[in-house]
């Protein structure tokens, strides 16, 4: 029910939804409809805003969603800085910091300590049963559903740890963690068939498909970095040569390294059809035009009938913040399923 409230809203036009329309959305009776508003109303996740135009009976009274009604927080755990913010119902950041850390070096025990201080400073006065929960997201490989780590490059004092209890228990709310680049996908609505390309210190993708996030048989889907372009080409950190990450840390600059990912982008999009890539993170966001113009040439010459299969590449519009956006919005699909 809230997420019809909430499509509503992100559609725009008239400020709510009426308790007909939720009706004939949702398939549910009237009488039913009544009963489940009443109660969202009567938890303040719901409001009447006025009333819409009469479509011949008595004028429908619009419901819109409370946005501060409940909060969810948003984590990025990174390789060197931590990324808190906290997000309304609508999924909008009000309150982010950034601090460095140092993820390998620090290890788990004085990272998760300075991420229950800053939680702890983002909430404030914030009253606890107003916030839904928290989503970490992390570096992988790390499975989703049980919280643990696995052998994190470079940072072995995090392999095996459960980061989602661990957390829970420093900060004493509902924990939920997520792969980075997974995450990212989930920052802001978009195309059924999309990528986010998440270019920082490595190089990720998370995937929706058909509408649904895809996170593969062990929740770590989206390796993209990963995938040989070249095998003769430079020793990449995983152990293999000729890594799309290793030739786009090989490239001479911020063009030949665009071009390289916009091979891979290619490769990604041929094999899975998708009309939507959402690029993110640091090296992206330092020279978004070079990126932007590079991929999308690449795509153009790489694509059999570019006209016929159109792809919008687009950077990610919560910029530094999408992966801890997407995290939040993790918490937020709970509520709103
Ligand atoms: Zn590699």
């Amino acid at each position: 029910m809230l997420t019809l409230v909430r499509a509503a809203a992100a559609a725009g036009g008239e400020v709510g939804i009426s308790r007909v329309e939720l009706a004939r959305a949702s398939g549910l009776t009237a009488q039913a409809i009544s009963k489940i508003v009443q109660r969202l109303l009567d938890n303040g996740l719901l409001a009447e805003a006025g009333r819409g135009p009469s479509t011949g009976g008595k004028p429908r009274t619009l419901l819109t969603l409370v946005p501060d009604a409940r909060w969810a927080v948003g984590v990025q755990l990174g390789r060197d800085a931590l990324t808190v913010l906290r997000a309304d119902l609508t999924g909008r950041a009000v309150a982010d910091r950034r601090v460095p850390i140092d993820l390998a070096g620090w290890g788990p025990g004085r990272v998760l300590d300075l991420l229950a201080g800053e939680v702890s400073w983002l909430l404030g006065e914030v009253a606890r049963e107003r916030v839904l929960g928290v989503g970490i997201a992390s570096p992988g490989p790390l499975d989703q559903r049980t919280g643990v780590l696995h052998q994190v490059t470079g940072a072995p004092s995090w392999d095996g740890l459960s980061l989602r209890d661990e957390a829970a228990r420093r900060l004493g709310l509902p924990t939920l963690i997520e792969k980075d680049s997974t995450a990212g996908v989930l920052s802001a609505l978009g195309s059924p068939n999309r990528a986010f390309v998440h270019l920082d210190r490595g190089l990720g993708a998370g995937l929706v498909l058909g509408g649904a996030v895809q996170r593969g048989a062990r929740t770590n889907a989206g390796e993209f970095g990963h995938q040989t372009l070249d095998p003769d080409g430079p020793r990449c950190g995983c152990g293999n040569t000729g890594c799309v990450e290793a030739l786009w840390a090989a490239a001479s600059g911020p063009r030949e390294a665009a071009v390289v990912l916009g091979e891979a982008i290619a490769n990604l999009v041929r094999l899975l059809d998708l009309d939507e890539i959402v690029l993110g993170g640091r090296e992206v966001l330092a020279a978004p035009e070079t990126y932007l113009a590079e991929i999308r040439k690449v795509l153009t010459e790489r694509l059999p009938d570019p006209t016929w299969q159109p792809v919008t590449v687009c950077v990610a519009p919560s910029g530094p913040n999408a992966v801890a956006l997407g995290a939040a919005g993790l918490v937020l699909a709970r509520l709103f399923g």
